[in-house]
């Protein structure tokens, strides 16, 4: 595979320090055999997530000494106003300190009652604990080729439309607060959803008038496989089909903190519902801050409306997607696998096929990621059983149906030597997969214990 060559060049550098691998054990039991805890400094290569890890331009820079930081109705607030206004056509926009700030407004103004489904391809963790929180359920309607790592498919993200018209019976439209696609699919591993598939839900949502939203923090990434993978838009520019698919819509949420190009942000945004509008701006008030600013300072309102400008570049894209796509087409080469292909933001490693004799309850995927960090100073991240938890009602570990090691790429900040670094470590790990150990508890915490659990290696 070519190598796409970085379409920036460097102006400033950030040091990063590899360090030995006595120093990594030392850290790494420190951190209680959790990368979550190790300090970053103790990280050469990065691959926690692709969430507020961007890299900014020089644009972005100077857009920020422009920042208006006053309190109500500053001129960066209908700049980024504006930009919105321009890629989505949707006339209300309301500011938010990040995408669950975002989601908290929408959602608690959509559920009506208590146990009101939104039917969703696959929630985001965030969305789903929105939902939730609101009083609702959250359902999922993906198809089946999302969970099948080894075959083919241009579009792993789209929704099973059958599915979603029989969830939607089973709970009666009167009693679905709103479909939402999540675009690019993220708990799919980035996972990109057609134009067609879109547009079909569209229809089902017009079919029961139900209102149709996005979960759009990687919209421009989604817009990028539907130009090179959709016949109809091979000739059509990034902003055309950005328009296209959120005119399908009602409204969105979003975490500006991935395709924003931004190190924080989110954004509410209603195509022509007044009604809506009003509430979100009066949810608002008491979670993000007045909506003239919602949770964001005047300067990052600016970094962001340039931030989405540049995001909607073609050759950035190109460029983006690339470089993840490289990284998987190493690891694949080298027999290591991988969910095929390779989604927006991140390469996912199987760890349930390199280490089959790690049990579930002993987190496989997670004796890769901590194997990995030894070996090269690269972090990832475990995507599994681990991060799943326990059943809130019998306490019994979960074993989930996929065991990954997530390489989450930030945009714009790693180059294509870093990736193949990245590549040659994880295959040396790969190699001697099977002579890798589980892990068990040392402390677990009763909810998400994957950010703050202590464990120790299983002789
Ligand atoms: C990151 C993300 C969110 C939550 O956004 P935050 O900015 O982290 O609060 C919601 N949905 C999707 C698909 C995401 O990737």
């Amino acid at each position: 595979m070519r190598r796409v060559p970085e379409p920036f060049r460097i102006k400033m550098v950030e040091t990063i320090k590899l360090g030995t691998r006595e120093e990594r054990e030392e850290a790494l039991k420190r951190a209680g055999y959790n990368p979550f805890a190790l300090k970053a400094e103790d990280v050469f290569i990065d691959l926690l997530t692709d969430s507020g890890t961007n890299a900014m331009s020089d644009n972005q820079w100077s857009a920020m000494m422009r920042g208006d930081e006053s309190y109500a109705g500053s001129r960066s607030f209908y700049r980024l106003v504006e930009s919105v206004q321009h890629f989505s056509g949707y006339k209300y926009v309301v500011p938010a300190h990040q995408g669950r700030g975002a989601e908290k407004l929408l959602f608690e103004n959509i559920i009506k009652q208590k146990g009101d489904v939104v039917i969703s391809n696959m929630h985001f963790d965030t969305t789903k604990a929105h939902v939730e929180l609101a009083g609702g359920r959250a359902v999922n309607s993906v198809i089946e080729l999302a969970y099948d790592t080894q075959t083919y498919g241009d579009f792993k993200g789209n929704f099973d439309l059958e599915l979603l018209e029989k969830q939607i019976l089973e709970y009666s439209p009167e009693h679905v607060s709103a479909i939402l696609a999540t675009i690019t699919c993220n708990s799919a591993g980035g996972q990109p959803v057609s134009m067609a598939n879109l547009r079909a839900v569209r229809k089902i949502a017009d079919k029961y008038h139900l209102p149709f939203f996005f979960d759009a923090a990687r919209f421009t990434e989604n817009a990028y496989f539907i130009k090179e993978r959709e016949e109809e838009f091979k000739d059509a520019s990034i902003l055309e089909i950005v328009r296209t698919m959120f005119a399908l819509g009602d409204g969105f949420t979003m975490s500006a903190k991935k395709d924003g190009l931004v190190n924080m942000g989110g954004i509410a945004a209603v195509k022509d519902d007044e009604e809506l509008y009003d509430k979100l701006r009066m949810s608002c008030v008491p979670n993000e801050g007045f909506p003239t600013y919602g949770g964001l300072s005047g300067r990052d309102m600016e970094a962001l409306a340039t931030g989405f400008e540049e995001a909607m570049s073609y050759d950035y894209l190109h460029y983006r997607i690339s470089q993840v796509a490289y990284l998987g087409e190493l690891l694949r080469e080298a027999g290591v696998p991988i969910q095929y292909p390779t989604g927006g933001h991140a390469v996912f490693v199987d760890a349930k096929k390199l280490c089959p004799h790690i049990p579930f309850d002993e987190f496989p995927a997670q004796a890769l990621c901590n194997e990995v960090y030894l070996e090269g100073g690269v972090r990832p991240v475990e995507v599994g059983s681990f991060l799943l938890g326990r059943d809130p009602d019998i306490g019994e570990s979960l074993e989930s149906p996929v065991e990954f090691m997530r390489l989450t790429i930030p945009r714009r900040v790693y180059t294509n030597d870093h990736m193949e670094y990245i590549a040659n470590v994880v295959i040396d790990v790969a190699k001697r997969a099977s002579t890798l150990k589980g892990f068990t508890f040392e402390k677990e915490p009763p909810v998400l214990r994957h950010f703050l659990a202590k464990l120790r290696p299983i002789e």
